[in-house]
């Protein structure tokens, strides 16, 4: 009996532990990426989020049913900027932006710098904070610290959709407590719209950017599938979108068509309530003006759209529904329906731009360009 327990010791440490020591990231894999001599405290802090990972989810290099999220990149630490971690965890990870498993998520400069895993066979999930104290270590100070003195946040939980979408007052009180820092339903919402069969990488671009799953950046997708349907490009023309009334889809068609605020791409309004209510019945989901400019003839070819929300959600069966994962639901049957925008969106006007003269005085500012195209008339 004692010589098969020994016999059991040997081989575990003849093969067992090695393994799992090789499954592991190590500074020689990020050196491997990046060169040697080169490797930094921040492309370990990407390998040490990583390796807590692996142990925690059961899952070894390369992946590709891992989904790897982090803000690094965006987040600064003490005017540090963090995109090497990114390096630190494709070394460890082997996940990538080409792999599709990758993804860089929008976030303001001044918020923490974390790393989150999505395992999507058993949908185990892990979220790593830094503690923003060990940024500024050299490799050697920051190997010799425990993994909770590097990450003040360390949290793994179960993200399936029937628990999520049945168990409201639980999730609420993991949202309210910030178990993810905060991060709660924007990482959680892109983790399981990634998992979607139908998800695609120009909607994950969007999804990066807008940095949250909602219904309104699904309908910017459907409207963007609905132009190449009914208004699609040709060489030489982009499209000018006014944004009246903004909301989430905007953030989306920015990204997948270059249509930015900065290179007049697009313009952005909001409606007052009392503008609100001068919409007729057939425009009150007016979602905004969609005009193809062709630069070289300064002519364009204008549709004004509506996009209906009721029909949203009675597609994911949420009319009476409550929780905080209510809009991921939603958000996930329109992805559905992605081949089928015209089931959300519709044309509520077409209509032609002359000159480039036209375009301007759409434009321009104080101008409610609904009223222009006869949508609605003026607050009186
Ligand atoms: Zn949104």
């Amino acid at each position: 009996m004692r010589k098969t327990t020994a016999v059991c010791v040997l081989l575990c440490m003849l093969f067992v532990l090695p393994g799992l020591v090789l499954a592991q990231g190590t500074t020689a894999d990020i050196e491997n990426l990046v060169g040697k001599g080169k490797v930094t405290s921040l492309h370990l802090l990407g390998v040490k989020a990583t390796n807590i990972a692996m142990q925690q989810l059961s899952f070894t290099k390369g992946d590709a049913n891992v989904l790897a999220m982090t803000d690094a990149g965006y987040s600064i630490i003490s005017g540090q900027t963090t995109e090497k971690c990114i390096d630190g965890v494709i070394a460890a990870s082997g996940c990538t932006t080409g792999g599709s498993n990758l993804l860089m998520i929008h976030r303001s400069k001044e918020l923490p710098l974390w790393f989150a895993f999505f395992k999507e066979d058993t949908r185990d999930f892990i979220y790593l904070q830094v503690n923003s104290a060990v940024v500024n270590k050299s490799v050697d100070e920051l190997n010799k610290l425990a993994d909770n003195q590097i990450f003040n946040i360390i949290a793994k939980e179960n993200i399936k959709l029937d628990d999520l979408y049945n168990n409201p007052d639980k999730w609420n009180e993991k949202i309210n407590n910030k178990v993810f820092g905060g991060n709660e339903s924007s990482l959680i919402g892109i983790a399981s719209i990634w998992a979607h069969p139908k998800c695609t990488f120009d909607f994950l671009q969007a999804a990066q950017f807008h940095n949250h799953i909602c219904p309104g950046v699904n309908s910017g997708y459907l409207i963007s599938k609905y132009l190449d349907k009914n208004l699609p490009l040709q060489q030489g023309q982009s499209y000018k979108i006014f944004a009246v009334p903004s909301w989430c889809k905007d953030d989306a068609l920015q990204v997948i068509y270059d249509a930015t605020v900065g290179k007049k791409g697009m313009f952005a309004s909001d409606l007052t309530e009392e503008q609100k209510k001068m919409l007729p019945d057939n425009a009150k989901g007016v979602a905004g003006i969609y005009i193809r400019w062709d630069a070289k003839t300064n002519t364009g070819s204008g549709l004004v759209l509506a996009f209906d929300f009721d029909k949203a959600s009675e597609l994911a069966g949420v009319q009476n529904a409550a929780g905080p994962f209510v809009k991921l639901k939603t958000a996930l049957t329109m992805m559905d329906y992605v081949n089928q925008p015209e089931i959300m969106v519709s044309t509520l006007k077409q209509f032609n731009v002359a000159s480039a003269e036209e375009l301007t005085a759409l434009q321009a500012a104080g101008v409610n360009p609904l009223i222009k195209l006869g949508i609605m008339e003026e607050v009186k």
